[in-house]
């Protein structure tokens, strides 16, 4: 019996909340969590809100039975969070978690701060949908969870290809597979396919970036008055900082956009041991050690020159430990 049994035995109300700005593994858990409660646990009554998601995510089943108008006075027997590493970041969903009996949180973030009354954290499972893979009973397990399980899985893997896929993950990945989803038409559909603005988009963030700390980092920008002109919204943003990341000879990528005027959300990616999780929570964010995000105010200037600090300090005792090592 797994804590996900304990909690739901015999519990009738569950809200199922994840984290703002919901990705991949966070549509990907809260439905597969919803599809599974529906086989598994019949007598329970679940409700997933969140902040409207990409329409890409669209084929996973109970997409449509996505709320995102957020309850704020209902008390729900069970509130589980998913994907999701503080109350902060519950967004509008916080109200309700706070009147919710009973709270569970699933998650792996290296960040996370334990604020449900039970945590199921792993830092080292590449997706809160690995982790609850492994609450589930594999045999209730049907084709339609397993393929909510599979896109949170394949978008914070990157398609298998982060330093967070491990041979345990690809076991999933496998058993995944075996319930006849279409996994082809799952990566081509919600990772890959890229509308027109959304290539424009991030053509001109290419075009636009700049190297600094001697090549070693790489950072881009995108201004409302960008999205503005291309007339996208920040969903249409996906994969910029992936591909800053693969520039060659680049230890950290730092992509921006501008939520409001002169507030920025900052993405980080880390291809050494720079740990950019540790910097993204000096600025009140958070995220895994590769990576990791935060919001920051102020003028573009600034807030690459307060990043920059920090990274440059890592960079220096990483090649300080190196020579040590060396020596
Ligand atoms: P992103 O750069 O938005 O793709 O985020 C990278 C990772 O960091 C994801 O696992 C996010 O959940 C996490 N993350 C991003 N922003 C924040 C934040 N403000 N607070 C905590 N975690 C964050
Ligand atoms: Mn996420
Ligand atoms: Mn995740």
């Amino acid at each position: 019996m797994t804590i996900l049994d304990k909690k739901l035995e015999g519990t009738g109300t569950v809200l199922i909340l994840g984290h703002v700005r919901p990705d991949g593994d966070c549509v990907g858990s809260c439905l597969g969590l919803l599809n599974y409660l529906e086989n598994a646990y019949p007598q329970t009554k679940a409700t997933v809100c969140l902040e409207a998601p990409a329409g890409k995510f669209g084929y996973m089943k109970g997409f449509d039975q996505i709320q995102t108008i957020f309850p704020q006075d209902t008390s729900y027997d069970l509130c589980i969070c998913l994907d999701c590493s503080d109350k902060e970041r519950l967004g509008a969903g916080a109200a309700a978690f706070q009147l919710a009996k009973d709270t569970l949180c699933i998650d792996h973030h290296i960040t996370n701060r334990n604020y449900c009354a039970e945590n199921v954290v792993e830092p080292n499972a590449s997706s809160t949908c690995e982790v609850l893979f492994g609450l589930m009973d594999e045999a209730k397990i049907t084709k339609e969870t397993a393929a909510c399980l599979y896109t949170g899985i394949v978008h914070d893997t990157g398609v298998f290809r982060y330093s967070c896929t491990s041979s345990k993950t690809m076991n999933i990945a496998g058993k995944l597979m075996d319930k006849g989803i279409d996994f082809s038409s799952i990566i081509d559909d919600s990772f890959f396919r890229k509308t027109y603005v959304q290539n424009q988009i991030l053509g001109r963030a290419l075009l636009e970036s700049i190297t600094f700390l001697h090549g070693k980092c790489i950072f881009s920008v995108v201004r409302l008055k960008d999205m503005d002109f291309y007339g996208v919204t920040s969903k249409d943003l996906d994969g910029i900082v992936e591909q800053l990341r693969v520039t060659e000879g680049i230890h950290c990528a730092l992509f921006l956009y501008e939520v409001e005027p002169q507030i920025f959300k900052v993405s980080m990616r880390s291809n050494t041991a720079l740990d950019v999780a540790k910097i993204a929570g000096y600025f009140g964010g958070g995220g895994h050690v590769k990576a990791a995000g935060c919001t920051m105010s102020g003028s573009i200037y600034d807030v690459v020159n307060n990043l920059s600090g920090h990274i440059e300090k890592q960079i220096l005792e990483l090649e300080a430990k190196e020579e040590e090592k060396e020596g």
